[in-house]
């Protein structure tokens, strides 16, 4: 008989009380699998649009994708990984618990300089920021950059991963204390959503920047666009403020013949070679202390549902974790 374990379970679609904590039977490694007793669980946007129904999932279900913890089993057919190696994921699933199963294919080992803690802030958010500014669009030194929530979990990395390649960022943010996180981690401008779009502007001599990263959505689209040089890129990620409805794709030719590309990690994590480039050059920036993770916030496992309520009412700064 396995050992009973405890994990957040989503009973049905809504609010952050339909997160309850439960006792669970304790998983056993199966094929390709590592079983990884959980030192912090990356909380994640995603995660409200899952539990609120927004983005559609069999319930009940218990959610998490991105942990960090020590491997405690080998499932049949790994190589590579042992009991007691420390690994982190970003693409797990039902992290959101004392022991979650992770297929050793989407495992990363986690370097010896950086804690555990600190390594379930990154796989998620870090290699978003990797790929949104390498892949989604290439950002070059000089270019004008334009980063939707500064202060939050993808805004603090991506800002100083653009700040470290020579980029101008330009940040948006909702209060002073976000403004300062946001300064620190190097952006170079910081204002305030209102009027952000005329402010831009001024700031790039009217030309407007080169890309804007908008994980906040609905509320700021149209803003994005309105903030682009001619044949500049708006890379939409994501939508904290509501999703984006439909584009007149007229609306692109009228704003400048402007680029929109609406990505998701896993189609940028095509591989294990892909996988391994974002996360080996994300985590050896932190080991190097070239790249700070912020943990604004530390929740136990069983306030799961206050962290998601934290997160959508913009209260968190940088990384939101759950410790079991
Ligand atoms: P954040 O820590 O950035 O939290 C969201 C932030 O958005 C808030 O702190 C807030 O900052 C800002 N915001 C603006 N308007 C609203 C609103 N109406 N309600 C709530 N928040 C608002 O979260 P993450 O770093 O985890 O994620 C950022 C975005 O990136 C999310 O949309 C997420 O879904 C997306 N994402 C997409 C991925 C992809 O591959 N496509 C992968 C990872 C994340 P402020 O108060 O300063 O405005």
């Amino acid at each position: 008989m396995s050992e009973p374990s405890r994990a957040i379970v989503a009973v049905a679609p809504g609010g952050p009380e339909v997160l309850v904590l439960r006792e669970v039977e304790r998983p056993v490694a199966g094929r390709g699998e590592l079983l990884v007793k959980v030192a912090a669980v990356g909380v994640n946007f995603i995660e409200t649009y899952q539990r609120d129904g927004t983005y559609k999932v069999p319930f009940p279900f218990t959610p998490g994708s991105e942990a960090a913890g020590t491997v405690v089993e080998v499932g049949p057919g790994v190589h590579g990984f042992a009991v007691g190696d420390q690994v982190a994921t970003a693409e797990g699933s039902g992290a959101y618990a004392e022991y979650t199963l992770i297929r050793a294919e989407v495992a990363l080992p986690v370097p010896a300089a950086v804690p555990l803690d600190i390594a379930a802030a990154l796989p998620l958010q870090g290699m978003t920021a990797h790929y949104l500014m390498n892949s989604a669009y290439h950002v070059e030194p000089g270019q004008n950059v334009l980063v939707h929530a500064g202060a939050g979990g993808v805004g603090l990395l991506l800002t100083q991963m653009l700040k470290d390649r020579g980029a101008r960022v330009i940040t948006t943010v909702s209060t002073d204390e976000k403004e300062e996180l946001s300064r620190v981690a190097g952006a170079h401008d910081v204002l305030r959503y209102d009027g952000f779009a005329d402010a831009v502007r001024e700031l790039t001599d009217g030309d407007g920047v080169d890309v804007v990263f908008d994980g906040v959505g609905k509320d700021t689209f149209d803003g994005s666009l309105a903030s682009l040089r001619i044949r500049g890129t708006l890379v939409l990620f994501g939508g904290a403020s509501g999703q984006v409805p439909p584009l007149d794709l007229q609306r692109l030719n009228s704003g400048g013949s402007l680029f929109v590309t609406r990505p998701t990690l896993g189609h940028y994590l095509l591989n294990a070679k892909e996988r391994r480039w974002r996360s080996a050059e994300v985590f050896n920036a932190v080991a190097e202390g070239r790249l700070a993770a912020r943990i604004g916030e530390r929740y136990s496992l069983a306030d799961a549902g206050q962290a998601h309520a934290d997160l959508q009412a913009r209260k968190t700064t940088g990384k939101v974790i759950l410790l079991p």
